[in-house]
């Protein structure tokens, strides 16, 4: 359970590929905005039309990427759908944490393990599609990735749903403003 009013607190949302996290989260930070740190991780996966470097993702090459481990920068890591590298910088989280101002990671399932072993407090929330055939639909109908791609995510997205219950809270994304509120009254923003 969130007290009331918790302010300085770690919150972790994992989900399947195309389950919405990224409209979800979009649309928390357009209500509640300034009232929490949303985290930008690091990747070494190309852009997508109309991502923005340092606002999206940091975007970097393998060398860097690996320099950024290497210096111990990063919260966790891991190769995301065993290709590409995704991690979350450590010192921003920890300074938003310090002023006192809830963090949101949106990271995936092994980061969320990792997160969760060293930082026993956070609190970990998993985002689940309400059937696999509207997850498949969901993914088709944003058209962003290749077939092969898609066959890709959905295997892994079979693996995080199975997992589904290590997490602290499920929330089912149905409609896009329901989950909002459901997610801001976890991370107590008002
Ligand atoms: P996408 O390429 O669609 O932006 O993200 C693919 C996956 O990477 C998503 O499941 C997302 O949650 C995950 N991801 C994004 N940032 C991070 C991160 O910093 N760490 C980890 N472990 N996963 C991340």
């Amino acid at each position: 359970m969130v007290a009331a009013g918790s302010a300085a607190r770690l919150f972790i949302l994992s989900g399947p590929t195309a389950v919405g996290k990224g409209t979800v989260v979009g649309s928390l930070c357009a209500t509640f905005p300034g009232e929490f740190y949303l985290s930008v991780s690091a990747t070494t996966r190309d852009p997508r039309p109309g991502e923005v470097d340092g606002q999206s993702y940091f975007f970097m090459t393998n060398p860097q990427f690996e320099q950024l481990i290497e210096s111990g920068g990063l919260l966790e890591w891991a190769r995301v759908h065993g290709k590409n590298y995704y991690g979350t910088p450590a010192d921003p989280v920890d300074e938003a944490l310090r002023q006192g101002k809830p963090v949101l990671l949106e990271i995936d399932l092994a980061g969320a393990r990792q997160v969760k072993a060293k930082r026993p407090d956070a609190h970990t929330i998993f985002l689940k599609p309400p059937s696999w055939e509207e997850l498949v639909r969901r993914l088709q109908g944003r058209g962003t990735e290749s077939s092969e791609e898609q066959l890709l995510r959905l295997n892994t997205a079979r693996t995080e749903l199975a997992a589904a219950t290590e997490f602290d809270e499920i929330v089912v994304n149905d409609e896009v403003p329901a989950t909002t509120a459901q997610l801001a009254k976890i991370m107590g923003l008002r």
